[in-house]
Formats: structure tokens, sequence, C-alpha cells
């Protein structure tokens, strides 16, 4: 008899856990974008002409896309000024401020020149996208002595005014510094991977220029990066960022779940207009839902239910989303 009560007492004791969690409108932020298990960055710095001749062609065959650190008053950027001014900005790729010559200045006035000019340059380069935006940056490294005469506080309170995110340190990152062949490089993507992390590799030369990297290792990475495409989330640093900046920051709250509809909110105290990177939700929906409209913001769309859960993007911090079930 006390077997029995011990048995029943148990099944009712977990039953309403089992019930919360099968309850449909029960919502999660997914790790990363399209429920990724990890962002990566592929990072190319001072304007060098081989991204001009290999980086770029290699990334856009697969369809692959990367931050580019550039130097707008620098020799090499000027040499191939048609490729970073025309061809670039309009192909999808993210651009980074590497400060306008790479030279730092002699005065804290002269520093934050390099830092705002340069930043003029990446804002004019993309008329169309909003402004003032995240940009991410990188600064110079070599720099001779004296030559970036800022605090740390002062260099992070100039970075903050200009809307700069600083970017993960070149320290384990850095091709042909951290990792020499391809199956390296490859193995620093698995870790992100397992970690469920935010990773890049910083590049400097590829099968040229300087601190370069043979181009057939480069299509090694590549190649690996494209077959772990379920996996890995190749965006740009500032995507990644704000992605993981919303997604601790956002709290979904459920406002209504009936058997045809549900309806809920994604909160954020994040600015809207600089944290504008959607979130990929996955929600659970009754049994009987075989497809999905999303709708928010006047806007919808419709997505297939897998495993009794539908996945979606969503905007945070405005809106109300609608689901409605089919
Ligand atoms: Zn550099």
């Amino acid at each position: 008899m006390n077997i029995v009560r011990s048995i029943l007492s148990l099944i009712f004791l977990s039953a309403p856990l089992l019930f919360a969690e099968d309850k449909p409108g029960t919502t999660r932020i997914a790790k990363w974008k399209d429920n990724k298990a990890c962002a990566f960055i592929l990072m190319f710095d001072d304007s060098s002409s081989t991204h001009v001749k290999h980086v770029f062609p290699e990334l856009q065959k697969r369809n692959l896309t990367g931050t580019f650190y550039i130097n707008p008053g620098s020799g090499h950027y000027g040499a191939n000024r048609q490729f970073w001014e025309k061809t670039l900005p309009g192909a999808g790729f993210e651009l980074g401020n590497h400060t306008m010559t790479h030279k730092g200045g002699d005065s804290k006035a002269e520093v934050e020149k390099e830092i705002t000019d340069c930043n003029e340059v990446v804002h004019h380069l993309t008329p169309n996208a909003p402004w003032p935006r995240l940009v991410t940056f990188a600064k110079p490294g070599g720099l001779k002595k004296g030559k970036w005469p800022l605090t740390a506080e002062e260099q992070a309170a100039l970075l903050a005014e200009n809307h700069l995110i600083q970017r993960p340190s070149f320290s384990g990152r850095g091709a042909q510094v951290a990792f020499k062949t391809g199956d390296q490089m490859l193995a620093h993507v698995d870790k992100a991977v397992k970690n469920h992390s935010m990773e890049c590799i910083i590049f400097h030369g590829v099968e040229g220029d300087w601190i370069s990297t043979p181009l057939s290792e480069f299509i090694i990475l590549l190649d690996g990066l494209t077959e772990r495409d379920e996996q890995v989330w190749v965006t740009h640093h500032m995507a990644a960022y704000k992605y993981s900046k919303a997604r601790d920051n956002a709290k979904v709250k459920i406002l209504t779940s009936s058997p045809n509809q549900i309806t809920l909110e994604v909160n954020s105290n994040l600015d809207p207009e600089l944290y504008d990177q959607k979130l990929t939700l996955v929600t659970q929906v009754p049994a009987t839902w075989k497809t999905v409209g999303v709708q928010q913001a006047g806007e919808t769309s419709e997505f297939p239910v897998h495993k009794g859960t539908v996945l979606y993007e969503a905007r945070p911090g405005n809106a109300l989303i609608t689901l409605s079930g089919k």
C-alpha cells in the first residue's frame, strides 16, 4: 500500500512539470540564429590587396560572408579604392573600423580623428543602412611607441561615444599565429560548436601580403565551414554581438494561448534602433497545428511545425507576436 502511495504521489508530483514543459506557448530564445550551435566570424585586417584578389571571390563562391577592417587613409586601400568603395559595401559584407591610416597619432586628438574619420567613411560607404549604428572596431597592431596616447578609460569612452564595439582580442585567434593549417582553424570552429559560443579567426594576407595564410589552407577552412552549415552561423561581428546581447536581455511573455492562437511579446531594455538584430524563437504549439502564420508589426510569414514546435524570427522590444495555427 505504501509503495502504491509512493508511486501515486510521484506521478502527481511530476505531472505538473511534464504539463508545464508541453504547454502550448512555451517559448525559448535560441542560443544563435536559426538554432545553430555557434556564431563564427571571419575577420580580415588592413585592406590588404589579397582580400580583393582571393578572399572576396572565394567567400562569394560559397555564399559565405566576413568582416573587413579597413584603413581608408592607407596606400593599400587606395590601390583598390574601387573595390572597397563600390564592390564590397553592396555585396553583403561587414565593414569594420581599423582607424584611418593604421598609424595612430601623437596626441589624444589625433587618435580620436583616426577613429572618427574611419567611422565617417564606413557611414558614407553604407548610406542606406541606419546611422548611428554599432560598428565593430579593431585597434591597429604594431604601433610605434607613443602612437596611441590614450588610457584604457579614454579609449573606452571614445568607443562608446562613436557606438564602436571592440572585437575579441587577436591573441589565440590570429591566422598564421594561433593556427597554421586549415585543419587547425577548423578545430577552432569545432570548439565553438561544442561550446555554443561566438568565435572568430583574424586574417591578414591570404596567399600574399603579410602574415599570409596559404590559399590552399584558407580553402580547407571555407569548405569545412560550408560542410558545417547546419551547425555554424557564419556571420558579421555586429550581427553576432547584437544577437547575443538581445538574447541575454530579452524576456518572452506569453499573453494568451488558445487552441487556434498564441500571442506573446519579446521585451528588452536595449535600444531597438541599435540592437536591430532579430532573434530566433522556438515556441511549443498545440498538437493539431501543422503550419503556423507568424504575425509581427503587420508582416505575416508561414512556418512549418517540427516536433510540436515552430522556429521563427522576431524583433525584440516592440510589437506583439501572433501565432495562428492551421
Ligand atoms: Zn592591422
